[in-house]
Order: structure tokens, then C-alpha cells, then sequence
């Protein structure tokens, strides 16, 4: 039986990636060198198809690292010689600000769970901040920072420099890269990749910021410095050998995003979301962990299921739909449901159509 793979990350790969694997053998691509031309224009074509695609500033760079949780490390690593400001709405959020700890700086936090919206006007942000960092959706409770609010923090603290982890909501989330310094994420959440490949995008300004304290005596990283990145990115290399055929199959899944339309891509994002949440609203067995439709994951929705969740992700599975299960603590009491563009309308309402009947048969 053919699996559909709701799961938050990996999840359902684009439906073209087997077709392109057997392109990239015949192709030779995973043989390519990353010091040759064929090398150098397939990063180029991936930096100016994202950059089309998501309408990245040109003077932005493109780096290519390991993964999302990289990105905190290299973000705090490159901007933050001793303050850093955290918004947390989950455990991703958690993860970024422990990850500042680590790194011997001197972090702060708000947190808020998705019932209640932070409020500019009671937030407290030290003057001296030089990082304020977001979870744009945390993936462990469903909730997301509205981009509008991201821009208000920018705009009242214009010397800090602003990160967003938009791991599980990219390509979906709509950011004026020109009010934000570090945007990353992961390809095997809503690009629809295989695993192992994390993309971060940074302003000019947050380059010069990590060069300012490499001058000064600080250490911000070896390799995966942004400088060092940034060197190398000029001539569409990469420090080390990096994933070549997740930026093979990352071009080509860029390209098809073009075709399709990034307009259409957030629209049925939307459409899908609105079927997910206006289904398991009416329903008495389960209740949406944020109610707020601002807050409201659209990628991620997080579901507690009442009497546990347990039972109905195994016999969904029987059917061939392998849907998320809660994180952390939350395991056997909430579901997880990606909904990334690899999953079709079609396959939303076939998902909604088992859960109605496993729930007859309860
Ligand atoms: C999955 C996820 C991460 C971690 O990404 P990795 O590529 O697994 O390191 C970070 N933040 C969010 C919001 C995520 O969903």
C-alpha cells in the first residue's frame, strides 16, 4: 500500500523526486565535484530561484548548512557577543534559547503559549540586545508569530539584529526579507526534500556584524562562520563538501514551485488549512490546541485528541496515512498533521474522510 506521509518533517516527499533521483544517477551528480562549474551553477541556480520564488533581496546570501538547529547554533555563534532576546512558543523556540546558554551568552526569553498573543507594549527588551530571535511556527504546539508583529519588534528595536526559524513554514510564509537579517530552514519539511540540507538566508548588515566581532578577538565558528560562508558563497562554493544531491533535487523543487506560483502555493496552503481546522472544530473528539485564528499554525496544525491519540495514529496507518504524533510529552495525547505543499487538497480530504470513519467505528 502506497503511504501518504503527513508527518511534521521528513514528511511526503514532492511527488517528482523518484524521477529526479534517477536523473541525478544518470546525470552523474553524485559523483560532481563542489569545486567544479557544474557545481558553482547549480548554486547559482538555486540562489536565484529561491531568491525569485520567495522575492529575496538580491544582496542577500544564500548559505548552505547541515540543518535548522545548525542555523540557531551558527546565528548566535556569528551575532551575539553576549545578548540575545528570545521569543518561545514551543519547543523550537526553547531549543534556539538553550542553544544561546550553551554558547556561554547571556540570554532572555518571553514565552506564551498559542492562547494568548504576545503584547508589544508589556514586552521588555534590554536596550543592549543584538539577536531577537522568533519561532515563526513552532512545529511542537502548532502556533505561529504573525510576520506583522516580527516587523513591529524590528521597527522598535532597530540596532538588534532579527532571526526567524522558518523551518515549518517555508515556502509558505510571506517575510519582507528587507526587515529581518537571518530567515532559515530545513528541506525536509515544506520543500518536500529527503533530509540533510538546512538553508539560512542573510543580510549583508548581519555579515558585517559577524566580521565586526571576528576583528575584535571573537570566536564565531570555523568553518561555518558567515564570513567564511560568505567568501565562499560569492564564488558559489561551500566550505566543505556539502549535500550536493539535496541541492540537485532542492533546484528542481524550486523550479517546480515556480511553475505552479507562490501565490498558489500559500492560497491552497490556506484552503487545506481552513478544511483541517474547520473539520476538527465541530468535532467533540478533538479541539485544536490554538483557538486563536491568528495564531493559528496554516503548516502545522497540532491536535489534542481527547481520550488520547494513540489508537487513532495506528489505525490510520493501517490505511496508508502516517499522521504525526505529539512531541515531546504530548506523544499519546495530541496529533501533528503537515500541511505542506507535496500534499494535495485531494489527499487532505481523503485524511479527514478516514478520521471520520475510524471515528463511527470507535
Ligand atoms: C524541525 C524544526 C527544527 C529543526 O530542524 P532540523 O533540520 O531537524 O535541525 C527547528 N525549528 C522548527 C520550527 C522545526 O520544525
Amino acid at each position: 500500500m502506497k503511504k501518504i506521509y503527513f508527518t511534521v518533517g521528513p514528511s511526503q516527499i514532492l511527488p517528482t523526486i523518484p524521477g529526479h533521483l534517477k536523473q541525478a544517477v544518470k546525470d552523474d551528480v553524485l559523483s560532481m565535484s563542489h569545486r567544479g562549474k557544474e557545481f558553482a551553477d547549480l548554486y547559482k541556480r538555486v540562489d536565484t530561484g529561491l531568491k525569485k520564488l520567495l522575492n529575496i533581496p538580491s544582496d542577500y546570501y544564500i548559505f548552505f548548512i547541515s540543518s535548522g538547529t545548525e542555523a540557531m547554533e551558527r546565528s548566535i555563534q556569528n551575532l551575539v557577543e553576549k545578548k540575545s532576546f528570545h521569543f518561545v512558543i514551543g519547543k523550537f523556540g526553547d531549543r534556539f534559547f538553550e542553544i544561546a546558554q550553551e554558547l556561554g551568552r547571556q540570554p532572555e526569553m518571553i514565552e506564551q503559549d498559542g492562547a494568548q498573543a504576545f503584547d508589544l507594549k508589556t514586552v521588555q527588551i534590554p536596550k543592549d540586545t543584538e539577536l531577537i530571535a522568533f519561532t515563526h511556527n513552532d512545529t511542537s504546539t502548532g502556533t505561529q508569530i504573525p510576520m506583522k508583529f516580527i516587523y513591529d519588534v524590528h521597527t522598535k528595536n532597530p540596532n538588534a539584529m532579527i532571526a526567524i526559524d522558518s523551518v515549518s513554514s517555508m515556502p509558505y510564509v510571506d517575510i519582507d526579507y528587507k526587515q529581518v537579517d537571518v530567515v532559515f530552514f530545513s528541506v525536509q519539511k515544506g520543500f518536500g526534500l529527503p533530509a540533510g540540507l538546512g538553508l539560512m538566508i542573510v543580510s549583508p548588515r548581519a555579515v558585517a556584524k559577524a566580521s565586526e566581532l571576528a576583528q575584535k578577538g571573537f570566536s564565531i565558528g570555523s568553518y561555518h562562520s558567515f564570513p567564511t560562508l560568505a567568501a565562499s558563497a560569492d564564488k558559489y562554493q561551500t566550505p566543505e563538501t556539502p549535500n550536493v544531491l539535496d541541492m540537485y533535487l532542492l533546484e528542481k523543487g524550486v523550479q517546480e514551485f515556480l511553475k505552479i506560483g507562490i501565490k498558489k502555493i500559500r492560497r491552497d496552503t490556506d484552503r487545506k488549512a481552513a478544511l483541517l481546522y474547520k473539520f476538527f472544530d465541530k468535532h467533540p473528539q478533538f479541539r485544536p490546541l490554538v483557538t486563536d485564528t491568528v495564531l493559528r499554525s496554516q503548516t502545522t496544525p497540532v491536535i489534542e485528541v481527547i481520550g488520547g491519540s494513540k489508537d487513532l495514529l495506528t489505525s490510520l496507518a493501517k490505511k496508508g496515512f502516517i499522521v504525526g504524533f505529539g512531541y515531546g510529552a504530548y506523544k499519546d495525547q495530541h496529533i501533528r498533521i503537515a500541511n505542506f505543499p507535496a500534499l494535495s487538497l485531494n489527499q487532505v480530504k481523503l485524511l479527514i474522510r478516514a478520521i471520520k470513519e475510524e471515528n463511527r467505528h470507535a
